[in-house]
């Protein structure tokens, strides 16, 4: 047997987490069992950093229902990938073309009379019915058809419908504000998205489903639930409402480590990294990490965030270089191959993406979905031993 290679830097995902977590968010939003609140697992950017198609199989394991996508190129790599149960994506340009998609059996998303124009003639050329579901802007002023457009565009979607060409599956819009239960916009899209729905059922639509909640929405306020929510960032195991949501033991999937590179002493006064941001106050000991910006470590990171190594958490000293930054490991014993956690579950007192957010003024969106770079990832399912490289 050879040795296992050293990882010089790895994102580490628990695809076993992310099915207790899909299973646990099924729960919580249908605690009666009743089946009538449908799961979609949001996959989209590569499954928020933790791999979009080991995601969406884990995510399919756990019972989601459907897959949710932002564009047409995601919705086809998981056909791809063997995926044929539901999929909706929302997000194309004038002209990408719906034969694809169509062709696959995926949901696509209508906001406007020309997009369901493009879709219908897809539809016509393939000689099948096309799976569309209309969107409505309930408050965001992101996509979905304005309230003055939306008489028009599901009178043409009744029509084509009756020509054979769509079948319309879904209505659905997004919150602007979920992660902010209280915020009045929630109450107000909410009431928005019923009157749109009133409109669209007298035009004579009869969606498979309706449905408006993502993970803020799905945990926080159950009559925005309708038919179906689309979950991302939960189903990852990181708070989507910070402050706001009950423990439900969702558990974070993804843990990002490193090996030191370097351990050594440096002298009090010594400026750390460039700019000389950070100075040390006295003699110390400093440990390199062998991933930077380049890798989706966030350079606003430099001298507030923290990374854990042997027990306990290690300030980051200095800028977030491009390939490498420098932790404080205030005179402890460690050397060169130990083992540094940059943030994972938790569970132990390290750092979670939740920190790093904080620590950078964003959100644990961000910091999960952009970390990659040169990091290897590697999906782990410890139930089953059984570990794909990748
Ligand atoms: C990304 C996205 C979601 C998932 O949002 P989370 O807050 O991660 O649950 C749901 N719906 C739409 C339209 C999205 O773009």
């Amino acid at each position: 047997m050879s040795p296992s290679p050293v990882a010089r830097a790895e994102i580490v995902v628990d695809l076993a987490v992310i099915r207790h977590n899909v299973a646990t968010l099924r729960r919580a939003v249908d605690p009666e069992g009743a089946g009538t609140v449908r799961m979609m697992t949001v996959v989209k950017a590569d499954g928020y950093g933790h791999g979009m198609v080991e995601s969406a199989a884990a995510a399919r394991e756990a019972g989601a229902e459907w897959l949710g996508v932002a564009t047409v190129d995601e919705a086809m790599a998981l056909r791809a990938a063997g995926d044929t149960g539901r999929v909706l994506c929302w997000l194309a340009v004038p002209g990408e073309g719906y034969a694809d998609p169509v062709a696959a059996d995926v949901d696509v998303t209508a906001a406007t009379l020309p997009v369901l124009g493009e879709i219908a003639e897809a539809a016509h050329h393939l000689q099948r019915t096309a799976r569309v579901q209309l969107k409505i802007d309930t408050g965001l002023s992101r996509g979905g058809a304005t309230a003055a457009d939306w008489p028009d565009l599901v009178a043409e979607a009744a029509r084509l419908e009756e020509r054979g060409l769509v079948r319309v599956t879904g209505i659905w819009s997004h919150f602007a504000c979920s992660d902010e239960p209280d915020h009045p916009a929630n109450d107000a899209q909410e009431e928005a998205f019923r009157h749109a729905l009133d409109v669209a059922a007298a035009a004579g639509l009869r969606p498979e489903v309706r449905h408006l909640a993502n993970s803020a929405g799905a945990l926080l306020r159950p009559s925005s639930r309708f038919d179906l929510v689309r979950c991302g960032l939960a189903s990852y195991g990181l708070d989507p409402a910070p402050g706001h949501t009950a423990d439900l033991g969702l558990v974070p999937a993804m843990t990002v480590r490193a090996t030191l590179a370097l351990v050594k002493p440096i002298a009090a006064g010594a400026g750390v990294s460039y700019g000389h941001t950070w100075i040390a106050p006295q003699p110390t000991t400093v440990g390199l990490v062998p991933a930077g910006y380049g890798d989706g470590v966030p350079r606003h990171a430099s001298n507030t965030a923290e990374t854990w190594v042997g027990g306990k958490r290690r300030p980051v000293r200095g800028r977030i270089c491009m390939d490498q930054f420098v932790v404080d490991l205030e005179g402890d014993q460690a050397e060169a191959g130990d083992e540094v956690v940059l943030f994972g579950i938790g569970r132990d007192g390290e750092p979670t993406a939740q920190d790093w957010a904080e620590a950078c003024g964003t959100i644990s969106y961000e910091i999960v979905t952009r970390i990659g770079g040169r990091f290897v990832r590697r999906h782990v399912q410890p139930d089953r031993g059984a570990e794909d490289p990748e």
